[in-house]
């Protein structure tokens, strides 16, 4: 069997391990602060565990008061690192542990007394597991059996430690050598840490690879899913709309090919990235958004009847024309052509939709662009744009706007409904 002062530095050794290895994580991806959070935790708890095993041969309030402090500091910064973990902001509760070491050393009867100190780490140290078990129940990352395993070691630990709090108050043991229990103690957190640690990696793996599959779903340009993602999205919206009705919408940029041949590529991507937004900022709750080629973009709607998504289309539409796209210089605006498909939820078939919008798209380019039209059974319609006589289109502006739209779209809503 190991001495005590053995145990004790191997296990310093290994927190200033994986203390070093954490904040070289970090280094390579600092937008991940839990690394850098968990890294400074193992750090502040291996340094003052060290400077406790340097009983005698420092300062006593360097190896007592500063040591357990700094080695308590090292759970407020676990618990920081746990949060961040879960994208929130740590609760002032983690900064208890080594206050409450640091205030009940200023009281002579604990100061002096190694039980009584003993006690009061222990009680902080349970506290600080409490701290860490409560933000593991509240988290939302990972699966609920994970999170269930990391608050139980936690739980259990800071039971193990308020039990042992008590039990030294009753055994009074003079010193380490004299503190059998406190080896079983040692036993019970570094088992507990390298649990905690485990869970904690498979964690962080499981995010990546979450990170990796949605990064496999998204156009890295604009944001929006890919034609991928786009299938796997479709199929999800079907399987869980409550409404019967499903329109599928193409956009399709119009003389997108200028735009790149005169303001150069650059400009032709940053348009591409305007459009995405605007689609995306008027999208409704149920729906899909999609970038299904170069300057072709497509949107799902689950709808209650076709002209839901001929007023969102020209929603679109109006909003891509009114806004100007500024580059050195020069002043772009760009317009884009709609087709959509619709049909009911029973019978929608991707593949069908789509190459029913694309001939709604055709009759909208060929009658000028910068238009919406609806393929509804073996007809098209296509939405009357806003007549020249009233203005140009920025007369029906935002309220009166959706007014307007109704309005364009009700000409034509009796050719639309079967
Ligand atoms: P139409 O009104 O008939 O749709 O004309 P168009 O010029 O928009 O259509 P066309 O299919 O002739 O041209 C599409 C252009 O889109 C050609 C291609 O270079 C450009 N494009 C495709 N992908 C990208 C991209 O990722 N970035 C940029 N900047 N341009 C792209
Ligand atoms: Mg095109
Ligand atoms: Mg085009």
């Amino acid at each position: 069997m190991i001495d005590v002062k053995t145990a004790f530095l191997l296990w310093v050794i290994q927190a200033n391990t994986l203390a070093i290895l954490l904040l070289a994580i970090w280094l390579h991806a600092r937008d991940q602060r839990h690394f850098l959070w968990f890294g400074i935790g193992f750090l502040l708890h291996a340094s003052g565990l060290g400077l406790v095993g340097l009983r005698g041969q420092i300062p006593d309030i360097v190896s007592i008061q500063a040591a357990n402090a700094i080695s308590l500091f090292g759970f407020s910064f676990w618990a920081k690192g746990l949060a961040a973990l879960d994208h929130r902001r740590a609760a002032q509760m983690i900064w208890v542990p080594p206050l409450l070491w640091l205030v009940g050393n200023l009281l002579p009867p604990i100061r002096d007394e190694f039980a009584f100190r003993v006690s009061l780490y222990n009680a902080a140290a349970a506290i600080g597991f409490a701290t860490l078990a409560l933000t593991a129940a509240r988290a939302r990352f990972s699966s609920n059996r994970y999170r269930a395993l990391l608050t139980f070691v936690w739980a259990a630990q800071a039971i193990a430690g308020s039990i042992f709090a008590v039990f030294v108050l009753f055994h009074r043991p003079q010193s380490f050598a004299d503190n059998f229990f406190g080896m079983w103690m040692g036993m019970i957190a570094v088992i507990g840490f390298i649990t905690a640690v485990v869970i904690l990696a498979k964690i962080t793996m499981d995010r990546s690879q979450e990170q990796l599959q949605a990064l496999v779903r998204t156009d890295p340009l604009t944001g929006a899913l890919n034609r991928r993602g786009f299938s796997e999205a479709y199929q999800g919206l079907v399987d869980s709309s409550p409404l019967d009705t499903l329109g599928v919408l193409i956009f399709d940029l119009d003389h997108f090919k200028q735009i790149n041949d005169r303001h150069g590529h650059t400009v032709g991507d940053r348009v591409l990235r305007e459009f995405a937004d605007v689609c995306r900022s008027l999208l409704p709750q149920r729906a899909v958004f999609a970038r299904t080629g170069g300057e072709e973009f497509a949107a799902v709607l689950a709808i209650s009847e076709p002209r839901d998504a001929a007023l969102f289309a020209e929603t679109v539409r109006l909003a891509l024309a009114d806004r100007s796209i500024v580059t050195d210089g020069d002043i772009i605006s760009v317009t884009t052509s709609v087709g959509i498909s619709i049909s009911s939820l029973r019978d929608a078939d991707l593949d069908k939709l789509l190459s029913e919008a694309d001939l709604a798209l055709y009759t909208a380019k060929a009658q000028g662009r910068n238009r919406t039209s609806l393929r509804s059974g073996s007809r098209t319609v296509t939405v009357p744009p806003a007549r020249e006589e009233s203005g140009p289109e920025e007369v029906d502006r935002q309220a009166d706007r959706q007014v307007a739209i109704l309005k364009r779209i009700s000409a034509v809503a009796h050719k639309l409904d079967h």
